[in-house]
């Protein structure tokens, strides 16, 4: 597939619903074509990222006081522009991060039903009335914007991470400032003016393009009411320190070291495909990618073969490619850090099963390896974000559920089994946020729900589902009474 990057708006911020080139020129790159650089963009500091903040603060009493129904009418708009504009919005998605197109694709066609199903619950009441021990008087709980919000998104989902955050929160009477990864910026553009001629407002909607430092700033700004945060563990600290210093709301989702469970009984024609998708799809940059792989018993060897068969066959490459299964890793520093891990796995005595074969027309291709080892390798208990997953045998089901829940983190778990008590039991015992029964540890509906335990997240509100709400608004108990006896 051919792309003309020409057609790809320039990299701007936006600002009061004006496109700012402030700041140095940086260039946006295509992991899978190093030469051929995908454009440019303004990258800013602290001043545009305060700027953004304040067109936020201005317009934030009119939008609250559009009213629900505006509001929806324009998410509703955003979702039409949203599939119609799929295949832009796929093939800069690709061009910057390195997904295959499909999986690009299925981001924009997510986007437009978060949009959608944020618009509908918006005409749905999440208030109450209370009965009041004093005559005439009525008692509700009112559900107030909770004001000017940061978003902070990272580069692995660029699209629909930062739609499923932008959409509660403008639905629920918010502005925005958002700052997006530095490297998927162009593809940030292209949401933002889906927003924008979908008719948000000017100052409703803010973007801001930068470094971490950006985002540091804005994360400071006492005029930000709340931070909703997607990326790493380390960032994602700072950002909650910084906040709740100044008596801030935020928000996190941070990483994962998701754990597959395959017991004897399980059917492996139907776990081994999705035991790989999980651990290798999207190059295993997702949060919630398969990890660690805990086979209970004697389907240890079986199911080691049957892996690492599947992981030869992987076929990688250009994600413009149709033919491409697993695409590149984002950046050469990315790849460096994955390549890092692995090395130190395999100093550590880890065994390499199998890889498959990738082209050499970019350094950021990286082979979806699988490694057998023990619970003492560095890989077992830290995230290595990329297509690298660890098989691991133990002999009883009491072992495997404890292995599972040998970590900091706790955003996804997944066991395949028929055996209707062990699924009981991983219900009840599994701590991860997603619970997965016969299925991926990656993958969630938009109409549910969906964050971690432990280090995974912060233990503010979930995002998506009709809890997205819970985060971006701030409940008041309203005593109304008459204002003069009763006659
Ligand atoms: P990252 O933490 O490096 O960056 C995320 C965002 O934070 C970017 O926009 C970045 O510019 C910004 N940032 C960096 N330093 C900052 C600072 N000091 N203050 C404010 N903002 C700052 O993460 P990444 O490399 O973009 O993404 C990969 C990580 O994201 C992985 O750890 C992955 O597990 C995690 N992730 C989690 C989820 C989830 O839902 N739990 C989903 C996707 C990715």
């Amino acid at each position: 597939m051919t792309i003309d990057v020409s057609e790809i708006p320039a990299g701007a911020h936006l600002i009061n619903g004006q496109w700012l080139q402030t700041g140095e020129v940086a260039v946006s790159s295509n992991p899978a074509r190093p030469s051929q650089p995908v454009g440019e963009y303004s990258s800013g500091d602290a001043s545009v990222a305060s700027d953004a903040v304040g067109a936020a603060l201005d317009t934030k009493v009119s939008w609250r006081d559009a009213g629900f129904k505006q509001r929806a009418a324009i998410l509703e708009r955003a979702a039409v522009l949203f599939e119609e504009r799929a295949d832009e919005l796929a093939a800069i998605l690709t061009l910057e991060e390195g997904k295959t197109l499909g999986e690009s694709r299925g981001e924009a066609m997510a986007s437009a039903e978060t949009c959608r199903y944020q618009a509908a619950i918006i005409k749905m009441s999440s208030e109450s009335i209370y009965p009041s021990a004093k005559p005439g008087e009525t008692i509700r709980t009112l559900r107030a914007p909770l004001g000017v919000v940061g978003v902070i998104t990272p580069w692995n989902f660029p699209v629909l991470i930062p739609v499923w955050k932008i959409a509660p929160a403008l639905a629920a009477g918010n502005t925005v400032v958002w700052k997006p990864a530095s490297n998927t910026p162009l593809v940030a553009v292209a949401v933002a003016k889906v927003f924008q001629d979908a008719g948000v407002p000017a100052g409703a909607l803010n973007l801001v393009l930068g470094p971490g430092s950006m985002g540091n700033s804005l994360v400071a700004d006492d005029r930000v009411d709340g931070v909703t945060f997607t990326g790493s563990v380390p960032v994602g600290f700072s950002i909650r320190d910084t906040v709740t210093a100044r008596n801030g709301r935020v928000q996190l989702e941070l990483g994962g070291h998701n754990p597959s469970i395959v017991f004897d009984d399980a059917d492996l024609d139907y776990a081994v495909p999705m035991v790989v998708n999980g651990a290798m799809g999207s190059t295993g940059q997702k949060c919630t990618a398969t990890r660690r792989i805990i086979a209970v018993g004697d389907v240890y060897d079986e199911l080691v073969d049957r892996l690492g068969a599947a992981v030869r066959e992987l076929r990688v490459g250009d994600g413009l490619d149709p033919e491409t299964a697993i695409g590149p890793i984002v950046s050469t520093r990315a790849r460096a850090e994955v390549a890092e891990g692995l090395d130190k796995a395999k100093a550590q005595g880890a065994e390499v099963v199998a890889t498959a074969s990738i082209p050499d027309t970019s350094d950021c291709y990286f082979a979806p390896t699988l490694l057998t080892g023990t619970t003492d390798l560095d890989i077992w208990t830290e995230e290595v974000f990329g297509p690298i997953s660890t098989v691991v045998r133990v002999d009883s089901e009491d072992e495997a559920f404890a292995l599972a829940n040998d970590t900091v983190f706790g955003l996804s778990a997944s066991v395949f089994t028929n055996d209707l008590w062990r699924i009981d039991r991983a219900v009840n015992e599994l701590e991860a946020g997603l619970v997965k029964i016969n299925a991926p540890t990656t993958g969630s509906e938009l109409h549910v729900p969906f964050g971690g335990e432990k280090q995974s997240s912060g233990h503010a509100a979930r995002e998506q589902g009709d809890t997205a709400h819970d985060f971006f608004t701030r409940t008041r108990s309203v005593y109304i009474n008459p204002g003069r006896p009763r006659p």
